[in-house]
C-alpha cells in the first residue's frame, strides 16, 4: 500500500524535486514499510515523537522537523536532523545559533514564511527574512549579535491557504516562488540557499510549477492521521 502510494507520487514528481514523507502520528512500521519501498527521506513535527522514533529506524534515513519548535526542546530534535524546515522566528532563530555554537554544529534551516490567510499561521513576513539575512551576510552592521555563524540558510518553506481554491493556491505559491528568486538574486553569496519547500497531499502538483524542491507529503503516502 504505501509502496505503491510512493510509487505513484514519485512517478509524477520532476527529478529535482525531492519527496519528503511526513510520518508524524504514524507508527514506526509504517515509516519502516515506506523505508523499504526506498524512502530516505522522513519528516515530523512534534519533539518527543521524533525522538522517539529514530533509534528505532535505520541511520540513513535523513530526518526534518516541519512542527513549531519551542527553544525548550532543542535537544530533542537539533541533535537527529539534517534540516529545520520549520524556523518561524527570530527567537527560535537565535536559540539554534546557540544551541549550535554550544555544540560545535552548524544546523541547516528553511525559514518559514507567512503565507495565505489564516492568522494563527506561524512564519516571517518577507521583509523579516530579508532583514535576517541582510543581518547574517554582514550587509548592514549587526548592532544585536549574535550574528548567526552557526546557522546555515538553506532556503524557504510555506504552507499555502488551506482552500479548494486553485487561484488561491497558485497566488501563494507564487508569492514564495517569486521571494525565493529575489532573496537568491540579492545574496548571490549565500550559496546554500537553494531549497523551496512547498507543497503538501493535496497542493503538490501546483507547487512543482512554482519552482518547489521539495515536497512535504504525509496523507497520500500513509493515510488519514488519526490524531
Ligand atoms: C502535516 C504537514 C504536512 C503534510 O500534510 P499532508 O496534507 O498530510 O500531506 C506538510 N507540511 C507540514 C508543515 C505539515 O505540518
Amino acid at each position: 500500500m504505501i509502496a505503491d502510494h510512493l510509487h505513484e507520487i514519485t512517478e509524477k514528481l520532476p527529478q529535482a524535486v525531492r519527496l519528503v514523507a511526513v510520518s508524524k502520528f504514524h507508527p514506526v512500521e509504517a515509516l519502516r514499510e515506506a523505508y523499504d519501498a526506498g524512502q530516505r527521506i522522513f519528516a515530523e513535527s512534534r519533539p518527543q515523537e521524533l525522538a522517539a522514533k529514530v533509534p528505532q529506524l535505520p541511520t540513513d534515513i535523513e530526518w526534518h522537523f516541519i512542527g513549531h519548535l519551542q527553544t525548550n526542546k532543542l535537544k530533542l530534535v537539533l541533535p537527529y536532523v539534517s534540516l529545520v524546515q520549520s524556523v518561524d522566528s527570530l527567537h527560535l532563530l537565535e536559540a539554534i545559533d546557540k544551541w549550535g555554537s554550544e555544540n560545535s554544529r552548524v544546523i541547516p534551516v528553511l525559514l518559514e514564511l507567512h503565507l495565505g490567510a489564516e492568522e494563527t499561521k506561524q512564519g516571517f513576513t518577507a521583509g523579516e527574512i530579508r532583514d535576517i539575512l541582510l543581518r547574517y551576510c554582514g550587509t548592514v552592521p549587526s548592532e544585536t549579535p549574535p550574528d548567526l555563524r552557526n546557522i546555515q540558510f538553506c532556503g524557504l518553506m510555506g504552507m499555502a491557504t488551506n482552500t479548494d481554491d486553485e487561484a488561491v493556491i497558485e497566488a501563494d505559491f507564487c508569492r514564495i516562488e517569486s521571494l525565493f528568486h529575489a532573496l537568491r538574486a540579492e545574496f548571490p553569496s549565500l550559496a546554500s540557499f537553494t531549497e523551496l519547500s512547498i507543497g503538501m497531499s493535496a497542493d503538490w502538483p501546483i507547487a512543482i510549477r512554482h519552482s518547489a524542491t521539495m515536497v512535504r507529503i504525509g496523507t497520500d503516502i500513509f493515510g488519514p492521521r488519526e490524531y
